[in-house]
């Protein structure tokens, strides 16, 4: 155990099992050096103890790396809740989690993720005040979450396209749920041409109807010959079998973990693909759930949010003088804050 947790620089890891409600829950404290630990809890069924903390340390690392480059007074930090197999009382099993978060004395903050309600959030406030995003605070952090893609895509095409605007380019969208949609109002906008595809075809046909969108079925997007591929969905989406079919100067959108593997971002930096590493282009989600935490007008959280876009120039203007992936050197800035 020691070993995973030196691995990944890791700080605390906590246990609760809970006999009344059933909790089994696992919080990671990856860094606390910019502020307290803040990340989402995940509710999901895993298919083993060791699945679960690999998870939530992997998840955890990775918040601590996301907040530093967005310049958030947060730390890195995850929880996990292992779905009970037997009949469970959700409101009992989300309290008991806030009495877990509430005993650590304010070091980590829960918020939605994977398998997490905003309802589960309002039982955890029944028991700790470090929680954000419950109803109360009415925080979506899908739009957000756009609008700091779309900061993204600005500076990403004028680096790489030397072009002011997205206006009449053509942008391939994997993906038009909650972010995907909000992302392509905000190019249609602009004037970009836009070509989507999600499994869902009503949310296709939505694009359809109000940004007159061309789509192509689920497993054509790679192949579309456009300006930029913009990854809504899932991860693992750029991989060895995707990249040989891009048609496209540059990769920037908002799913997790868009790289099945660090080598990819080479591939891709060597093909001259620009890419936009997703932890620094899909953080104004974890902007709106630090800042609305912290109090700060939308505004506040508007403006931070837009300056992604400057904090990604400055990272492909350091991956040209290096010749290195953007994704390196974006690691490079956020362990320089979280270590040196
Ligand atoms: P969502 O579930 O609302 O939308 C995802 C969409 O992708 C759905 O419409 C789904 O049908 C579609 N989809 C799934 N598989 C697909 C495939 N193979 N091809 C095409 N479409 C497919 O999720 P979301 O909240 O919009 O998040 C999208 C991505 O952005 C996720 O990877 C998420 O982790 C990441 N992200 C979201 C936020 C946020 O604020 N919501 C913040 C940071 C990162």
């Amino acid at each position: 155990m020691f070993d995973r947790i030196e691995r990944a620089d890791l700080n605390e890891l906590h246990f609760r099992h809970d006999e009344a409600s059933g909790l089994r829950a696992i919080i990671a404290i990856h860094n606390t050096r910019l502020g307290p630990a803040l990340g989402g809890c995940r509710f999901i069924a895993y298919q083993s103890d060791d699945d679960a903390i690999d998870d939530v340390i992997r998840l955890a690392r990775g918040m601590s790396y996301k907040a530093a480059i967005a310049n958030v007074p947060q730390g890195g930090g995850k929880a996990v809740i292992l779905k009970p197999m037997q009949a469970f009382d959700r409101q009992e099993l989300f309290q008991a989690f806030g009495s877990f978060i509430h005993d650590l004395g304010g070091r980590y903050i829960t918020a939605v993720d994977s398998g997490s309600l905003i309802t589960d959030m309002d039982e955890v406030a029944r028991n700790t005040p470090y929680v954000s995003g419950t109803s109360k605070d009415g925080l979506d952090p899908s739009p957000v979450t756009a609008l700091g893609v779309y900061a993204g895509i600005v500076a990403a095409v004028k680096h790489q396209l030397q072009r002011d605007s997205v206006n009449g380019l053509r942008i391939a969208i994997q993906g038009v749920g909650n972010v995907g949609y909000a992302l392509a109002a905000l190019l249609h906008r602009d004037g970009a041409r836009l070509i989507v595809s999600d499994a869902d075809a009503r949310r296709v046909q939505r694009c359809i109807d109000e940004f007159a969108a061309d789509t192509v079925a689920v497993d054509e997007i790679y192949d579309v010959d456009c300006d930029l591929f913009a990854p809504c969905g899932l991860g693992g989406v750029i991989n060895a079998d995707t990249i040989p079919r891009l048609r496209c100067n540059i990769v920037a959108g908002a799913a997790n973990n868009q790289l099945s593997d660090d080598v990819q971002g080479e591939v891709l930096h060597n093909k001259g693909i620009l890419y936009a590493p997703d932890y620094v282009i899909n953080a104004g989600g974890l902007i709106q759930v630090s800042l609305g935490y912290l109090k700060k007008p939308a505004s506040e959280i508007n403006q931070r949010t837009l300056a992604l876009g400057s904090t990604l120039s400055d990272l492909f203007a350091r991956s040209h003088a290096d010749n290195s992936p953007p994704e390196q050197i974006a690691n490079r800035v956020a362990e320089a804050l979280l270590f040196d």
